[in-house]
């Protein structure tokens, strides 16, 4: 950590970089210069398919070209205040921005896959009673551009030989409250001239904007959509999510439907378990009714510590009854296993101990 290169933060505001444009957007800034549009193809291999982090690699694309696009278009924004890399392979970037703005995305190998996970805001407004996120409150949005450069930087953490295969918008921020750069990001992320990953291997994460949700659902991608739901009533619901407040489990539930009817995509319900909170039996069984209802899949999150909060982590046996409760009834689920604690790697946590500092 101390060997970490200063950073300053400074009043300007992100600008415009090369994984902000689609192909038809950077054709046209190109022949607005006077180029040719097929530069335009031409540079975008040059960063995606051959993952050139600067323009002078480029080597057929003009000098007088290159200098312009460095200084108009940069191809990275960030610089790299910290990596950490955990016992269990995680590896943790935390990104600098030109504002002074910091961003967390995460490296996660297990098995044969390789999964990101970025982030999509600066800080969070959600304020879950649980995550470090939204400590601090919302700090600003993430662009496009900076949401597709975490991807970008966590997949050329990747091993010679090995792919990235997954990425998940489960970092800091509420992705649908970030709408048109969150999809911009997912449709780059996706694209055959982006980075190239399946729509089948994207999970966007969401505390559950029924509105977007929709919209979402009529994009044409084929993302997995997961939703943070934590509680199997209205009223504890509202405890431990504040947005909760304005949005009902049957308004998701409608939501969830539709998004399920418009793109064939299962929905996986996220439920961080707290002890002595929501992991009672009886939650599971209620649990169960909203999960078929939805026809959702159920991913459950032993909580994991943040330092100043009081909840603590649910007994394993309590894990296990909640799980056998949900998989007896037929709803297939998942305990997510924590990964990379050595290194802060949980939601917001390497962010919130640089700002303490
Ligand atoms: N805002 C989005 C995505 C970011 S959080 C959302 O709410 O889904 C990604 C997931 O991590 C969410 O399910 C969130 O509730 C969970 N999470 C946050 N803090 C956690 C903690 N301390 N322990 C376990 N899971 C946590």
């Amino acid at each position: 950590m101390n060997d970490a290169p200063s950073h300053t933060p400074s009043r300007r505001r992100p600008r415009r970089g090369l994984l902000d444009l689609d192909p038809d957007a950077l054709s046209s800034v190109l022949v607005s210069w006077g180029e040719q549009p097929y530069r335009g193809k031409q540079v975008l291999a040059w960063a995606y398919e051959r993952g050139a982090t600067s323009y002078d690699e480029m080597s057929n694309v003009s000098k007088a070209l290159r200098l312009r696009l460095s200084d108009e278009l940069p191809v990275f924004q960030a610089e790299e205040l910290d990596r950490r890399r955990a016992k269990d392979g995680t590896v943790k970037l935390l990104l600098g921005w030109r504002d002074g703005a910091t961003s967390e995305c995460v490296l996660i190998p297990e098995g044969g896959r390789r999964t990101a996970c970025v982030s999509t805001q600066v800080g969070c407004g959600v304020r879950c009673v649980f995550c470090a996120s939204g400590i601090g409150g919302l700090q600003r949005q993430l662009t496009t551009g900076e949401i597709v450069e975490q991807a970008m930087r966590v997949r050329s953490l990747c091993e010679e030989g090995e792919r990235l295969s997954n990425v998940v918008f489960m970092g800091l921020g509420e992705p649908l409250a970030n709408y048109n750069a969150t999809v911009g990001a997912l449709r780059t992320i996706n694209a055959e001239w982006g980075m190239g990953i399946g729509a089948r291997k994207i999970t966007v994460s969401t505390v559950g904007l029924p509105k977007q949700i929709r919209e979402l659902a009529r994009e044409g991608l084929q993302v997995t959509l997961a939703l943070s739901l934590h509680a199997p009533t209205d009223e504890l619901r509202e405890r431990l999510v504040p947005w909760a407040k304005t949005v009902t489990i049957e308004a998701l539930t409608e939501a969830v439907r539709d998004y399920f009817a418009q793109t064939g995509r299962e929905v996986t319900i996220e439920y961080v378990l707290l002890g002595g909170v929501n992991d009672s039996v009886d939650q599971a069984r209620r649990l169960v009714t909203i999960a078929r209802r939805m026809r959702a899949n159920v991913n459950l999150i032993p909580y994991n510590p943040v330092a100043g909060l009081v909840y603590r982590q649910p007994e394993d046996e309590a894990v296990a009854l909640f799980a056998d409760m949900l998989s007896g009834r037929g709803v297939t689920v998942q305990v997510r296993k924590s990964r990379g604690r050595d290194v802060d790697a949980a939601c917001g946590q390497l962010r919130r101990r640089r700002q303490g500092r």
